[in-house]
């Protein structure tokens, strides 16, 4: 069959990309927090941009945005996808918005095709935890994966409330009810997003076809010792909380590494230390760690082993180590169906692909439960991203965005 897909339009793509950099743009990359007055003028600006494609506008009660083009049959799931336009505090330009711009895009190359399906494009709200603690938060409601009160008092000191933040943006987080997708809303879901590793780049791939999204466990381990004066103490007689920390730390890594073949992976981000005084052995520390997998065996044995490291170290050092758990989510697996016809794709088009798992949560993760769920990831310079050097090359960008339009057109017709 002859195609008349459009040519991927690269110049748009980076104007779009760099246009959208301009919101929030500071001496130390990007700030524009979710549901800011930034982020509605970077969304406000993307609206006038993409007028050209005669997208039915409709926003949700959370802020999500939804643009659409409809089909030819309105009684049949649309084909959904899209990403986020918030970044970090000193994020980059990349982030959410290739995701956003590319699938965009993908709507101008299927111009001239007629699809049986409409296709929406969702750009979904408070992806990162920047602002209230909580990341994923519009893509976490819509799909009932979180209720409202858990959200509703979020944010910081100096700030206002999430429930405050919706309500400035136009919306009404007490009729989130409104907003609920049911399952089968949509056909499928699909998201293009930068790595934020640098597999791709350095096995030099084009297309990551994402099978399975990690989750994170989170805890914290309270260590107790003794804090003792240091100068008057001799070494026999401490229970430095620290040092049994520093035992941890290298037990985590360990039981981490042991299970490297599953992909699991296992980090103390923030040890507190109490009193932290240079003539005081310490008497207590909190350890934070982050322990994430997509296999919830290997990430059971992980946990496993750092509880028994925990138990050994207390008897040892003559200590206790309490754990506090703060999150414990499943990892997710993306759809197998949809993540061979990326591949079929990938071949068609000459593109190099790795198939892969993503380490980071998307909003991707949250829509198993509606559609069959896709993602397609795309190299970034380093690995970097939450960073002002965050960069993808628009080639890549663009390559993406052609599997992108061909995952679309298959799926609409
Ligand atoms: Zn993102």
């Amino acid at each position: 069959m002859e195609s008349i897909m459009l040519p991927v339009d690269k110049k748009r793509v980076a104007d779009l990309i760099a246009g959208l950099a301009k919101f929030g743009k500071t001496d130390a990359g990007i700030t524009r927090l979710a549901y800011t007055s930034t982020d509605k003028a970077a969304q406000l600006w993307l609206l006038k941009q993409i007028e050209y494609l005669n997208l039915e506008v409709r926003e949700d009660v959370l802020g999500n945005l939804f643009l659409r083009r409809p089909g030819l049959d309105p009684a049949v799931p649309p084909v959904a996808c899209g990403s986020h336009l918030d970044t970090v505090i000193h994020g980059g330009a990349y982030d959410g918005m290739c995701g956003v711009v590319g699938a965009l895009e993908a709507l101008h190359m299927l111009t001239d095709e007629t699809l049986r399906r409409s296709i929406e494009v969702i750009v979904f709200r408070a992806e990162e935890s920047s602002r209230f603690g909580f990341a994923t938060m519009g893509s976490k409601l819509i799909t009932g994966k979180e209720r409202p009160e858990k959200f509703a008092d979020a944010g910081r000191k100096d700030d206002i409330t999430f429930k405050e933040a919706v309500k400035e943006w136009g919306g009404n987080l007490e009729d989130y009810q409104k907003a609920l997708l049911q399952p089968g809303a949509y056909k499928c879901f699909a998201e293009m997003h930068i790595e934020q590793g640098k597999v791709l780049e350095e096995t030099k791939h084009q297309i990551g076809i994402v099978h399975n999204i990690a989750a994170p466990t989170r805890f914290k381990l309270h260590i107790k010792g003794m804090a003792d004066h240091s100068g008057a103490t001799p070494m026999g007689f401490r229970k430095d909380a620290l040092v049994s920390a520093a035992k941890m730390i290298l037990a985590v890594e360990t039981a981490a590494i042991r299970e490297k073949e599953h992909g699991t992976v296992g980090t103390v981000g923030i040890v507190e230390v109490d009193p932290g005084s240079i003539n005081v052995v310490p008497g207590g520390v909190t350890l934070w760690v982050d322990v994430r997998g997509v296999e919830p065996e290997s990430i059971q044995r992980t946990l496993k082993e750092i509880r028994q490291a925990a138990q050994g170290t207390a008897r040892t050092d003559g200590i206790t180590i309490e754990e506090e758990m703060l999150t414990s989510d499943s990892p997710v697996a993306l759809d197998a169906a949809m993540a061979a016809q990326s591949e079929e794709i990938c071949r068609e088009q000459n593109k190099s692909f790795l198939h892969m798992n993503s380490g980071a949560g998307h909003d991707a993760m949250h829509m198993p439960g509606i559609c069959p769920t896709t993602m397609l990831f795309i190299p970034c310079k380093g690995g970097i991203s939450h960073n002002p050097a965050e960069f993808a090359e628009n080639e890549d960008i663009c390559a993406g965005i052609e599997v992108m339009a061909e995952i679309l057109k298959r799926e609409a017709q």
